[in-house]
C-alpha cells in the first residue's frame, strides 16, 4: 500500500493557481518515502515535506522532478542537502541530479516504485510518473487541476506536446487519478486528457480560421481568438499561438516573413512585456521559464499556404 500526501507551496501565481503542489508517497511496509517536485527553494515548504515524513514515521528515500522549472526543481536540492536521498530527474534536466532518469525507467522506494514517461511538450526535460498499484499519474506541468498548460517556445513545443497527451492517452487508459502540478487531483483522468487534446485541436483549428480572416501578425491573431480572454492574460495567449505557428510552418502549412518595422506600444505589451513590471520580480522568473524568452521575437506576418475554402 502507499500513502499519497499533498504539500502545497506557498508560492501562487496566475501560473502556478494556488501553488505548486509537492507529493508524497509513502511505502506503508517499509515507510520510505518518494518526494515528487519539492518545489520552489522556500525554507518553510521543505520544513512542512519534513514534518509530514516525521508525522508519518516516514523517512525520505528518493526524490524526482518532474521538470526544472523554477516552480518546481529548485527545492529539491535543498531537500536533497537535508535528507541526503538521491535526486532523480531527466537526462537533459539543467538542475544538478544524482540519477539521469529515461523513459521507461523504474524509480524504487522502499517495496514500491514509480515508472517514467518521457514527456516532452511543456519542456523538453518533462517526465511524468506512473504509479502502478494506486494507477495514478504524476503529470506535473502536462496536465493541471484546472485550465489549461502554456506551451511557450523556445522551452515547449506543440506537436512533442500533443504527442505526449496521445501517449497518456494510449497507454494509461485505466488510470484511476492524476495527480497535477498544480490545482486538485483529477478523479476522471480519460476525460481530462481527452478534453485537453480536443482543446489543443480546437485552438489550432481556430488560429487557421483567424489566418484565413485575414489576421497576419500574433497580436492580430490573438485580438481575434481571445477576445473574451482578459487583456492581462493576452502575452500568455501569444506565447501558445507562436507554439502553433511554428508547428504549422513546420509542416509548411503556412509561411511567415520579418515585417521590416518596430512593433507598436500595443504589440510590444503583447510580444514583449516587461514581466517584472506587470507580476514583480518575485514571480518574473518563473513567468519568464513558463512562456519562454521573448526578447528576440521580431514582428512576422503569418499567411496560410493553401487558403482553405
Ligand atoms: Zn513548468
Amino acid at each position: 500500500m502507499i500513502t499519497t500526501l499533498t504539500v502545497r507551496a506557498d508560492n501562487p501565481s496566475a501560473l502556478t493557481l494556488d501553488g505548486t503542489n509537492t507529493y508524497l508517497l509513502i511505502d506503508a511496509d517499509t515507510r520510505e518515502a518518494l518526494c515528487i517536485d519539492p518545489g520552489p527553494d522556500l525554507d518553510a515548504h521543505i520544513s512542512h515535506i519534513e514534518d509530514l515524513c516525521a508525522e508519518h514515521s516516514a523517512h525520505i528515500a528518493a526524490i524526482a522532478i518532474t521538470h526544472g522549472h523554477p516552480d518546481h526543481a529548485p527545492g529539491a536540492l535543498l531537500l536533497q542537502h537535508r535528507s541526503s536521498a538521491r535526486l532523480y530527474a531527466h537526462g537533459t534536466c539543467a538542475v544538478p541530479h544524482n540519477v539521469d532518469v529515461s523513459d521507461g525507467d523504474c524509480i524504487a522506494f522502499g517495496s514500491a516504485h514509480v515508472i517514467a514517461v518521457d514527456a516532452p511538450g511543456h519542456t523538453f526535460d518533462h517526465l511524468v510518473f506512473y504509479e502502478p498499484q494506486g494507477r495514478a499519474l504524476f503529470t506535473g506541468d502536462v496536465i493541471l487541476g484546472h485550465g489549461y498548460v502554456v506551451i511557450a517556445p523556445p522551452g515547449g513545443a506543440m506537436r512533442p506536446y500533443q504527442n505526449t497527451l496521445a501517449r497518456l492517452a494510449t497507454e494509461f487508459p485505466d488510470a484511476l487519478r492524476i495527480y497535477p502540478g498544480h490545482g486538485e487531483v483529477i478523479t476522471a483522468p480519460a476525460e481530462r486528457i481527452a478534453d485537453y487534446r480536443a482543446h489543443r485541436e480546437q485552438r489550432e483549428r481556430e488560429t487557421i480560421d483567424a489566418l484565413a480572416n485575414g489576421a497576419t501578425t500574433i497580436p492580430e491573431i490573438v485580438a481575434k481568438i481571445y477576445a473574451q480572454t482578459p487583456q492581462h492574460l493576452w502575452p500568455a495567449a501569444a506565447r501558445q499561438v507562436l507554439a502553433y505557428l511554428l508547428a504549422l510552418e513546420e509542416e509548411s502549412r503556412i509561411t511567415s516573413q520579418p515585417l521590416h518595422r518596430q512593433p507598436t506600444p500595443a504589440e510590444t505589451a503583447i510580444l514583449a512585456p516587461n514581466w517584472a513590471r506587470i507580476v514583480g520580480s518575485r514571480d518574473a522568473a518563473v513567468v519568464e521559464a513558463e512562456l519562454g524568452s521573448n526578447n528576440t521575437q521580431e514582428l512576422r506576418d503569418y499567411h496560410l499556404i493553401f487558403p482553405p475554402g
